[in-house]
């Protein structure tokens, strides 16, 4: 099971947000800040979390609950100093740091109402914005996309290269849902694009959230109905399959280099290679 299986470590202790309450949280609270592009500040390379000083100001993001504190954002244009993103950080501060990034985004990146216009100011600590013109309600979203380890009828694993990429570094086939799909159609239609692959058999396995840029990664495997490639040219440039012992070999080489440790992606890798 992965941790992001488990329950979240991060209370969001959405029932004691009224105002009161969020000045009352900042009062004991620490503090995180962020800059634009979501990297956090740091020291040593750990999230530099600080007493809150002073008065709460409009923009401060109240996260919740964290290991018995109450944990605040604030959304900076920039940070100068050390900066870390979410993921260097280390693994237990993941929950409250994934939900500081995502949130100090969404705020910065929805400053006006998507029904009417009019500007729109955070609510509920940030969680929720409302339009001061029409008093409409938005709320923070993330994007869902599939994420699908595709191994072929003899058990190797489908690993391929975006165009984005450095050389030598490949992962498995990743896409965005498309409005008005389901999860499941997003893998066929993923494999099918990238990699001219059809898929036999589809499995959910467990999801991440991924907040650069605000995607909710969905987890899966599936087995292809045969060992045949046709890479897009596009977005995917080479795909190959590979047993366990070629991905070993490629792997220490330096052939080829896996995802971050962090990544939902080496999750469902190491699960195949840990099912051989
Ligand atoms: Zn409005």
């Amino acid at each position: 099971m992965s941790r992001w299986s488990r329950s979240s470590s991060l209370d969001r202790a959405v029932d004691r947000r009224t105002e009161a309450d969020l000045d009352e949280a900042w009062q004991r609270g620490v503090v995180l800040s962020i800059d634009g592009e979501g990297r956090i500040a740091a020291a040593d390379g750990q999230a530099l979390i600080a007493p809150t000083q002073g008065r709460r100001g409009a923009n401060d993001i109240y996260l919740g609950v964290f290991d018995g504190r109450d944990w605040f954002a604030s959304p900076e244009s920039s940070l100068d100093g050390e900066t870390i993103g979410w993921r260097e950080a280390p693994a237990d501060e993941y929950d409250p740091l994934a939900a500081a990034v995502f949130l100090a985004r969404w705020n910065r990146q929805n400053p006006a109402c998507e029904r009417c216009g009019g500007p729109t100011a955070p609510d509920q600590g940030g969680i929720r914005r409302v339009c001061g013109s029409c008093g409409a309600l938005s709320f923070a979203r993330m994007d869902p996309c599939v994420i699908v380890a595709i191994t072929d009828p003899d058990d190797r694993l489908l690993l391929a290269r975006n165009f984005q990429w450095p050389p030598h570094r490949v992962s498995i086939i990743a896409g965005f849902i498309e409005a008005g799909e389901s999860v499941e159609q997003a893998c066929h239609r993923e494999a099918a694009e990238e990699v001219g692959v059809e898929l036999a058999e589809l499995s959910y396995v467990s999801s991440q959230p991924w907040p650069m840029p605000r995607s909710l990664m969905l987890g899966f495997e599936a087995r292809a109905v045969d060992s045949r490639i046709r890479v897009d040219g596009d977005e995917i440039l080479e795909g190959a399959f590979y047993t366990r012992t070629d991905l070993a070999a490629a792997v220490s080489s330096g052939g080829i280099v896996l995802p971050g440790g962090a990544s939902i992606a080496r999750h469902l890798i190491d699960r195949w290679i840990s099912a051989g």
